[in-house]
């Protein structure tokens, strides 16, 4: 079954690894700051905190944005579970506010629309990797003294105006699972303009714990003496894997070239193919291509899923609306909220899309979708 996605490793990756398994420091030694320095590259300067998974890099955001009890978090439903449960573990309220047409990333008019006094976070995702309209969610938070956090999972070096994912909201958030655009195996990172908040993401991640003197509030008990202020986690990301990432990030550049190149490629061979409408993209964004997300219309999508996969090409649908998750609906949350959304995502088929993906293998695609299309028998797994 050719996958939707899949990771990239060589063995430059491998040896970076090796050579860190040798050595004197497993996790928390010089690799974790040179993998966040490393990042900053791609987020415009904007430091970075490394992280145990995506998932914890929004849950280490929300807490360093000091989401709480009583506070509400501002969440599309086009997106992994992840950005709105993360919130909700925190204890805060999320609001649902739905999608753009075409782009399918947060609405600036919804958004607006959903913020009151107690929001705390506006969370934009960069669905597919396009960048969502981040001047215009801005606008949209005027008056309210919320962060806005671009929920990056898909789009690590894409740019918006020219200006890269990392610095156009006050946190950002990404992960580094196998199927994105590097992978660290498990792995996120948490990126903020503010270095206080950035501070207390970092914190977050090691337990809370508070290590420098000058900060501590009790008498010094001794060499050992550590403290928590606020509860933290341990989601500290390992030396091994820092490793691993800062290799991987030397070609993330040609990952998002050879992703690129897919996307042209499937523009091309499937401009003509009736019954689907193929992502479209906004003149001010360069997206980093994670997800090639078509719509299958006339209802046929769960029938052109079977046939691709009976055909052995390994479709994804991304994703099932968060507040349809039962989880949601126990706290009462309904269909029907979210229409933009939620009809995207009756359509929505992802085709397999990643850097080794061979020109002959897309083709192979491009023909099973044409003939799931067409109704005719599904060709056989080759
Ligand atoms: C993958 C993903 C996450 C969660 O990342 P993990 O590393 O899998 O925990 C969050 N948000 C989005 C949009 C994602 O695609």
């Amino acid at each position: 079954m050719l996958p939707y996605g899949r990771q990239s490793i060589v063995e430059d990756d491998v040896a970076a690894v090796a050579e860190v398994l040798r050595g004197d420091w497993l996790t928390t030694g010089p690799q974790v700051q040179g993998f966040e320095e490393d990042l900053a590259g791609w987020t415009g300067g904007v430091g970075c905190a490394v992280v145990s998974n995506g998932t914890a890099a929004l849950h280490t955001a929300y807490a360093a944005a000091g989401v709480g009890p009583g506070d509400e978090v501002v969440v599309p439903p086009m997106t992994f579970v992840a950005t709105a449960s993360s919130a909700v573990a925190l204890g805060a309220k999320v609001v649902f506010a739905d999608v753009e047409e075409e782009t399918f990333t947060l609405d600036p008019a919804a958004a607006a629309a959903a913020v009151t006094s107690r929001t705390r976070v506006v969370s934009a995702v960069d669905y597919a990797g396009h960048p969502a309209d981040y001047d215009a969610l801005r606008r949209s938070l005027a008056g309210s003294d919320a962060l806005l956090l671009a929920d990056a999972a898909h789009s690590i070096g894409a740019t918006y105006h020219g200006r890269p994912v990392g610095s156009l909201a006050d946190l950002t958030t990404f992960s580094f699972f196998p199927t994105k655009n590097l992978t660290t195996a498990e792995g996120g990172a948490v990126a903020a303009t503010d270095p206080a908040v950035l501070e207390r993401a970092r914190r977050f991640r090691n337990i809370g714990l508070v290590r420098d003197r000058a900060e501590q509030r009790w008498p010094d008990e001794g060499g050992w003496h550590q403290e928590v202020h606020e509860f933290g986690l341990n989601y500290r990301l390992p030396d091994v894997l820092c490793a691993l990432g800062r290799s991987q990030l030397r070609r993330l550049g040609d990952f998002l070239a050879a992703r690129e190149r897919l996307v042209r490629r499937y523009d091309e061979a499937l401009a003509e193919l009736p019954g689907v409408l193929l992502p479209a993209r906004r003149s001010w964004a360069r997206p980093a291509w994670h997800l090639y997300p078509i719509r299958v219309l006339d209802g046929r999508r769960r029938e052109v899923y079977d046939r691709m996969r009976a055909a052995g090409i390994g479709v994804q649908v991304n994703y099932i609306p968060v507040h349809w998750h039962p989880a949601f609906a126990d706290l009462g949350y309904r269909r029907g909220s979210c229409p933009v959304a939620e009809s995207f995502y009756e359509q929505q088929l992802s085709l397999p899309l990643y850097p080794g993906l061979s020109d002959t293998d897309q083709e192979r695609v491009v023909d099973a979708l044409a003939a799931a299309l067409r109704g005719a028998p599904a060709a056989s797994a080759a």
